[in-house]
């Protein structure tokens, strides 16, 4: 007892919290942390098809500045045959599919610069793999050849099937620059070179297709999705 007579009065007790009144507050809090949490996600990220574009355009000047050597022509060719195919990968499959799939993008990414292991033959001036141009494995016949096996084989089917993929990524470059492909070999022996500025537009379109899907994969998901 605490001597004071219970006179039923409620103006005595301590008000209860105005809820309705805090509620739109709480929720513009909310807004706010969640606008905040998506700038940071997205900043990291949002930038990275823009740089590659860049990168690829210093790395072709370069090259073009002088005649290299072969083993610095290739430092300088292997970096933007892995920018261009991890652009144009994210713009095609998106940040969502390369998260679910490291171990495909992964081995991806290696075969789209570890193709170019065949020019090695090549350069030691063993004949018949080329006419000319690049290696004749250097043609759609490779990448179907890792797509049956990707189909074939069990376990292993995420690494095959990236290794298919990375070849056909590097063709996107290779098609565009030095002597182009003999893309259709062994049923076709015709070379097939598209114009660089070509490239350069297929660059362009794919880093603002790669920005736009990393600002959707960024957004916070809504309640109820
Ligand atoms: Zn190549």
């Amino acid at each position: 007892m605490n001597g004071r007579a219970d006179t039923g009065d409620e103006s005595l007790a301590t008000p209860a919290p105005d809820v309705s009144a805090s509620e739109p507050i709480t929720r513009r809090f909310q807004a706010a942390n969640a606008g905040a949490e998506w700038l940071a996600r997205t900043t990291r990220w949002v930038w990275s098809p823009c740089v590659l574009v860049l990168l690829i355009v210093a790395l072709d000047l370069a090259q073009n500045a002088r005649r290299w050597s072969v083993p610095i022509s290739g430092l300088l060719d292997e970096p933007a045959h892995l920018s261009t195919s991890a652009l144009v990968l994210l713009a095609i499959a998106g940040p969502r599919w390369l998260q679910r799939n490291p171990f495909a993008t992964f081995s991806a990414l290696i075969a789209s610069m570890a193709v170019d292991i065949d020019h090695i033959p090549l350069y030691a001036g063993l004949p018949h793999i080329a006419d000319g141009g690049r290696p004749y494995s250097h043609s759609l016949f490779t990448v179907g050849v890792l797509a049956v096996i990707a189909l074939l084989v069990r376990g292993r089917r995420a690494l095959v099937g990236g290794l298919a993929i990375g070849v056909l990524l590097h063709f996107v470059r290779d098609i565009s620059t030095g002597p182009g492909l003999i893309l259709l070999w062994p049923f076709d022996f015709e070379t097939v070179r598209l114009p660089y500025e070509l490239y350069l537009w297929v660059l362009v379109f794919a880093a603002a297709v790669a920005t736009t899907r990393i600002l959707m994969h960024a957004l916070p998901a809504r309640p109820g999705r």
